[in-house]
């Protein structure tokens, strides 16, 4: 789960990461407000959507005077910004952030990101901070220190120094980096990270180090135990479809392609759409309906997949242990009295009531391609979707 720049600035500054003072606006007025109770004589208005980029495009302004302040939260929200993590279709702009500007002497990057090889947080810094971090880590990676963190001890003193030093802070720049690295590593963990990224970490003209972006990611698995963090979630920044799937306790991610899937199981879902890109196809997305689905459960499954415009073929891919194939059978059924299906539909069924399931499929007047392994339905939903009828 992600949360907005502003939010994670709360969260740094509860765990003790300095950052610059600032408030969430919704409205102009709200914008002017906030230049006016923080007084300075300038001002950064940042765009507050889930998506890094806002400094290239544009969503990132400096103002001198409160009524700048006000003219370009008048111009941000409301606009569709796009940068290069938006894709074509951009984010609305709802909240931004007015915050007091800093003087910036130098921009470092800062970065703690769960490593499953090595089972442990890694951390990450560069002097080269900033928005071209990207190109850094293409071209000179070797301008990335990296350092995995013992759980048992967290950041050692002399580690977060060694860092420090490598990335060119030093003398009395030295204890102030130390304990901003141990804090964020404390936020990290105290929040269930799974990322936590400052880029730019400033150094400001007047010798202090500051958070000026915050970027968080957090493991969805442990949000019950993280009633705060939960609360910061957004819905108007994620896909309404993978909303919905969640109220059905349904794991649904949309993706590009054309051929919707519905399996049960993750490990299956995965192979199916392996299978669907082997035969020159691409998935629409990733559907696990689970090991425990109801016919209820299935037919909003197949209402989820037949929203995306870009739907031209589907594939059911079940195996019934649990999940038997009746069921799944009648949620088909159901769904497609239910939505009007237009687009052909594939089905592979194995394992549980399988036959049973095949006479309900096979009674229902559906127009059904029906397939005996994954390698034939793959195969087939990959022509179908091309002919397109
Ligand atoms: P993004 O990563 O989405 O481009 P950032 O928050 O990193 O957005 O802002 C982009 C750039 O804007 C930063 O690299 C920094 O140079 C500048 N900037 C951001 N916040 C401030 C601030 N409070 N004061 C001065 N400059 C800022
Ligand atoms: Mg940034």
């Amino acid at each position: 789960m992600n949360i907005h720049e502003y939010q994670g600035k709360d969260v740094l500054r509860k765990y003790g990461v300095p950052t610059p003072r600032g408030y969430a606006c919704f409205s102009p007025d709200e914008a002017a407000d906030a230049a006016a109770r923080l007084g300075g004589r300038a001002w950064v208005v940042k765009a507050q959507i889930h998506a890094g980029g806002r400094g290239k495009g544009g969503g990132v302004r400096l103002a001198w005077s409160a009524a700048e302040v006000r003219r370009h939260a008048d111009e941000l929200l409301g606009m569709t910004l796009r940068t290069h993590q938006t894709g074509p279709q951009g984010r609305l702009v709802k909240r931004l952030l007015v915050e007091e500007s800093v003087e910036i002497e130098k921009e470092f990057y800062l970065g703690m990101a769960v490593d499953r090889d090595s089972r442990r947080v890694a951390l990450m810094a560069s002097s080269e901070g900033g928005v071209d971090i990207e190109d850094v880590a293409a071209r000179t990676p070797e301008k990335i220190r990296k350092l995995f963190i013992d759980p048992a001890t967290g950041v050692k003193a002399a580690e977060a120094d060694g860092l420090a030093r490598d990335i060119g802070f030093s003398g009395k720049l030295l204890p102030q980096v130390r304990t901003l690295v141990q804090n964020l590593y404390q936020a990290f963990d105290a929040c269930d990270a799974s990322l936590a990224e400052i880029n730019p970490l400033a150094l400001t003209r007047d010798g202090r180090v500051l958070a000026l972006d915050a970027k968080f990611n957090f493991d969805p698995n442990a949000l019950f135990r993280q009633p705060e963090i939960a609360a910061m979630r957004d819905l108007d920044e994620e896909d309404p479809a993978e909303v919905e799937a969640s109220k059905f306790d349904l794991s649904y991610i949309a993706l590009d392609g054309d051929i919707g899937c519905l399996v049960n199981g993750a490990g299956l879902a995965m192979a199916t759409m392996d299978s669907i890109k082997l035969y020159g196809g691409s998935p629409a997305n990733f559907l696990d309906v689970g090991g425990g689905a109801t016919a209820e459960k299935v037919t909003e499954a197949f209402k989820l997949m037949l929203r995306n415009p870009n739907l031209r073929a589907i594939l059911v891919n079940i195996f019934g242990g649990i999940m038997k194939c009746d069921v799944i059978a009648r949620g088909i059924v159901a769904a497609a009295r239910e939505v009007e299906l237009s687009v052909p539909l594939v089905v592979r069924m194995k394992g549980t009531n399988e036959s049973l399931g095949k006479t309900i499929l096979g009674q229902s007047g559906l127009r059904i391609i029906s397939a005996d392994d994954m390698a034939e339905a793959a195969g087939l939903v990959v022509a179908a979707a091309r002919r397109g009828a």
